[in-house]
């Protein structure tokens, strides 16, 4: 999956490192554990596996116990529960794996794969290039405006001509991407199968 970010593929992508993706980290999600039953009542213990290990989660109202990890969960106003990050106190609907903790807790932090995309897909820099050397000809080329297809400028032609084939490559390799959310999304019970 990460591939189709050019993540690990793409020689000269700006590598930001995988396991830092939120999208490769497995968490605890306290809507999910509610959902399930996870906080219904004093003791009730719920089973939480990932990668090779797994613990117990055990309810010990306000808090709940993750092995020996104690984290408190608060109630909003929608009376949705929310983790207390263990480090930094903080509000999260996420801990992560394994350090338990929320997103900027994580060593380093953990970021989105979306936000790094533009950094590794190919040819989107291509094209805002060329679309900015199309406006210092006096082409209207801001994103989904209609190029001009016929100008009697070679270079105007030229340019449109690179955008648009660059632009059709790069709704192809998203295409790819968003296949592959979708395969990850229904495997993870979030989309129907
Ligand atoms: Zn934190």
């Amino acid at each position: 999956m990460s591939g189709a970010f050019g993540l690990l593929t793409d020689q000269h992508a700006t590598h930001f490192p995988p396991d830092r993706l939120v999208e490769n980290r497995a968490r605890l999600c306290s809507f999910a554990l509610h959902r399930a039953g996870a906080f219904a009542a004093d003791g009730v213990v719920t089973e939480v596996r990932w990668g090779d290990g797994g613990r117990r989660l055990a309810r010990q109202a306000p808090d709940i116990l993750l092995g020996d990890i104690r984290i408190a969960v608060v109630w909003d106003e929608l009376k949705r529960p929310w983790f207390l990050c263990p480090r930094c106190q903080r509000r999260c609907r996420h801990l992560y794996f394994d350090e338990i903790a929320c997103r900027t807790c994580c060593a380093g932090g953990l970021d989105y794969a979306s936000r790094h995309v533009h950094r590794s897909t190919p040819g989107v820099h291509r094209i805002a290039r060329w679309r900015r050397q199309l406006v210092g000809l006096g082409v209207d080329a801001r994103p989904f405006e209609p190029l001009p297809m016929n100008s009697r400028s070679t270079r105007v032609r030229r340019l449109v001509a690179k955008i648009i084939a660059e632009e059709n490559a790069l709704i192809g390799h998203l295409g790819g991407v968003n296949r592959d959310l979708h395969r990850r999304a229904r495997r993870r019970g979030m989309l129907p199968k």
